[in-house]
């Protein structure tokens, strides 16, 4: 029937026969529907309040010196909650809009090269002598996909190899051709994931360590939006990483979303 939805499974009964298993999932999917629909809409009805709330810190922060200092660290750490609540609620908003796909945005040949000489801006204010952060990335690398999408993905890889690794280290950024795909990758030498946890990683909330990310300020959506941008680009996402040692995050794009030639690609098209 018309806006039902079924699930289908078949296993092997015995060495001939099969048995197939149809599962009425409309009512589950219409609750998933609300969720999304709540999520997106509290999210949504939430940035107002912030706003005038962030609005009076301001003014209250101008006049801060005159007050005493158990004033001063309250201000402070309310401007702190805040930016962190702004921080949830964006993050929430991206996640909502990636779920529905209502209004998918435009995908172009972006080049990478440009893409991480942004990336590196965002990520220089946040580095210290103990970080080298590099890129190896050739210019002539391209990815077929949704610019903004791509950036929120790849700086929260960037962002997160900052975040876990506590006595800095080597980051390295890297893009690397092959037959079958193109490959994005963000290695860092930071605390590593215990490899129990790594099938857990791209859920909404989701953290190894709850006390040291929230004083690591993350909003626990990070990777969760990493993997909504990928399934719109048919990538996929591979984690290896070893506690103490570090990790490595790999997106692995399809060959017809990467070329090596801009000029080349436009000739085999036409
Ligand atoms: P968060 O905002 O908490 O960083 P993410 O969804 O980006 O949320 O990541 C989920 C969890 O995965 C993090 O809380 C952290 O425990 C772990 N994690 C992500 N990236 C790394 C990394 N590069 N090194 C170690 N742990 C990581």
């Amino acid at each position: 029937k018309e806006g039902m939805y079924i699930e289908i499974q078949t296993t092997l009964y015995d060495q001939n026969d099969h048995l197939i298993f149809v599962r009425d999932v409309t009512r589950l999917h219409l609750l998933e529907q609300m969720r999304k629909d709540f999520v997106a809409n509290a999210s949504h009805e939430l940035k107002t309040p912030l706003t005038v709330i962030k609005g009076y810190l301001e003014t209250l922060g101008m006049f801060k010196d005159n007050l005493p200092a158990s004033m001063q660290r309250g201000i402070d750490n309310m401007t702190d909650q805040s930016a962190r609540m702004e921080q949830l609620i964006e993050d929430l908003l991206l996640l909502s809009r990636l779920e529905a796909n209502e209004k998918p945005e435009n995908h172009q040949w972006i080049n990478l090269a440009e893409l991480a000489t942004t990336l590196q801006k965002m990520a220089n204010p946040l580095l210290d002598e103990r970080f080298e952060l590099n890129f190896d990335i050739p210019n002539d690398s391209f990815i077929y996909g949704a610019y903004n999408e791509l950036y929120s993905a790849f700086s929260n890889l960037v962002l997160n190899a900052i975040k876990y690794s506590p006595e800095g280290g080597n980051i390295q950024v890297s893009w690397r051709n092959t037959e079958v795909s193109g490959i994005f990758t963000v290695k860092d030498e930071g605390i590593g994931i215990d490899p129990r946890y790594i099938p857990r990683l791209t859920e909404r909330f989701f953290r190894v360590d709850k006390g040291r990310s929230s004083a690591t300020g993350g909003t626990g959506l990070g990777l969760a939006i990493v993997k909504h941008v990928l399934i719109h680009h048919s990538a996929k996402l591979q984690v290896n990483s070893q506690p103490n040692y570090g990790s490595t995050f790999s997106c692995y794009f399809p060959a017809d979303r990467v070329r090596k030639d801009p000029l080349l690609q436009a000739v085999t098209n036409t």
